[in-house]
């Protein structure tokens, strides 16, 4: 069964086409394009490729198309992607506008190439469903509650991969079969004691911290909204929402003005002072500009605030794993978030930090009760099993 998993950004269309036989996944071909102006020529093109490549011969053969899917209003898990669903997904626009509308935008144009193949989305809070609703709520009116002013959690395909496979690394095939199950018994599956605590660190363009109690979500540290939590490249972060109004009434922003700047003027863009990649603000750093070094301190510091609040819910941590562009390359910042935490039993062994980019690693000493890992995290697949099993689900 082949299933290609699209990634839809604003001018970029990036894809991975996986292969599931009996007992097996195979990554068959990934590809991409940037600085896409007409987005029905970039599917286009991607299919040209796919066949070009050998991959498959014909659309045809394609079991379905993933998206993961960010948020819709009223909807979650893994879902066929109808006109109701894309609907519901325009509701959170507003949102998500780096990410709502490429989609909807995107799947609507797959739809009308692939009339007959399925489009499946994997939505980004599917994670967090069991998430205790304390962790979850916001202090306001029921009403407003009920129109979507909650906690979502998102990164759910990619801390979902980190929780099934740190439990692998870990030997706990029991946590990792739960994980596995997830989506359709809810977290019920039996694990053995003692408890796996896992706290995952995504960090990367956009960055979350969640808890993961014997593979099932406590939490995460995005709100809302894909731009609340800790500082994104342009994206804001945690703002009191006190802030929105007095920019309002006292700079005289606009409503558009101010939604514009927390969404592409904010974040570790604002705070360096222009540049919004980890590698141009730490070369500035290094050559002593004071809004760089601001900007990395703050990152970490609200990844040490978020990995320390999971750490006191999970009573303790079996494994942190850091993850996605920062995570996995950044040996200072992973330095960093991880200096003098030898209280809560943290340990970095400090020449395999130097040493690890983008492999599954042990980054602690041997005498660190937390284990500190690496694993390059994986959301196209977690996305490409999800629309499998729905699949497969569907014909029974
Ligand atoms: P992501 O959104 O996961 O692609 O992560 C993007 C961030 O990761 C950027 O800030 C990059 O500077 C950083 N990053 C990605 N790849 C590398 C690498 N090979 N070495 C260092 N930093 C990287």
């Amino acid at each position: 069964m082949k299933i290609l998993v699209a990634n839809l950004g604003s001018t970029s269309l990036k894809w991975r086409l996986f292969d599931f036989a009996v007992g097996q996944e195979r990554l068959l071909h990934k590809g991409g394009f940037e600085r896409v102006a007409d987005y029905a020529q970039a599917i286009e093109d991607c299919l040209a490729e796919l066949k070009r490549s050998g991959a498959i011969q014909h659309e045809s053969e394609l079991a379905a198309v993933g998206f993961k899917t960010i948020m819709a209003r009223g909807i979650n898990g893994c879902v066929r992607l109808d006109q109701q669903v894309l609907q519901a997904m325009e509701f959170y626009n507003q949102i998500a506008p780096a990410h709502n509308p490429p989609y909807v935008t995107g799947i609507r144009l797959f739809a009308r190439r692939m009339p007959d193949t399925p489009l499946i989305g994997l939505f980004e809070t599917a994670f967090y469903q069991w998430a205790p609703e304390a962790a979850m709520r916001y202090a306001v009116p029921q009403a407003w509650h009920e129109l979507g002013v909650r906690r979502w959690g998102f990164h759910g395909a990619s801390h979902k991969f980190i929780a099934e496979r740190s439990a692998e690394l870990l030997g706990r095939e029991d946590v990792a079969l739960r994980v596995r199950q997830l989506y359709v018994d809810g977290g019920r599956s039996p694990v053995r004691q003692p408890e796996l605590r896992v706290i995952s660190c995504h960090l990367g363009g956009s960055s979350s911290v969640t808890g993961i109690l014997n593979g099932v979500a406590i939490g995460n540290s995005l709100g809302m909204s894909p731009q609340s939590g800790l500082p994104q490249n342009n994206r804001v972060g945690d703002l009191d929402a006190f802030a929105l109004p007095f920019l309002m009434r006292t700079a005289r922003l606009t409503l558009d003005e101010a939604e514009r700047v927390l969404c592409q003027e904010s974040g570790l863009k604002a705070l360096s002072g222009g540049a919004n990649d980890i590698r141009d603000i730490q070369a500035q750093a290094a050559q002593g500009d004071p809004r760089a070094q601001l900007a990395l301190d703050t990152l970490v510091h609200q990844a040490r605030h978020w990995i320390g609040a999971f750490h006191l819910e999970l009573n303790g941590a079996d494994a942190l794993v850091f993850t996605a562009g920062i995570g996995e390359n950044q040996t200072r910042i992973r330095q960093a978030i991880c200096a003098q935490l030898e209280q809560l039993g943290i340990a970095l062994d400090s020449a395999a930090n130097d040493r690890v980019r983008a492999q599954e690693s042990v980054i602690s000493t041997p005498a660190s009760r937390v284990k500190v890992m690496v694993i390059p995290t994986n959301e196209e697949l977690v996305v490409a099993r999800e629309a499998k099993r729905l699949l497969e689900n569907s014909k029974n």
